[in-house]
């Protein structure tokens, strides 16, 4: 994807739409317009954006430090601690 400024770097945030859906919207790097959003992946196939567990899917860390995804579930923001839970439940 490039912007219109002709930059090709993108940064990604997931935003949670009332419906309840996570989306992902993708913004310019450089000059920060908004380009779209995508679906968001699965709670599995979701990768960590900070910490520990930077770029680390859920499910590796489910398995790895179940410990650490509770703690995400208990403390992470709204979008990313109701997938900790989800995969908890499953
Ligand atoms: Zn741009």
């Amino acid at each position: 994807m490039i912007c219109k400024c002709g930059n090709k770097e993108t940064v990604t945030l997931e935003q949670a739409f009332k419906n309840g859906t996570i989306h992902i919207r993708i913004e310019c790097k450089s000059c920060k317009s908004f380009l779209g959003y995508q679906p968001s992946v699965s709670d599995e196939d979701f990768a960590m954006p900070y910490g520990e567990y930077k770029d680390y899917l859920l499910n590796y860390i489910v398995k790895k430090d179940p410990d650490y995804l509770k703690f995400l579930a208990r403390t992470a923001k709204k979008g990313i601690a109701d997938r900790c839970k989800r995969i908890l439940n499953n």
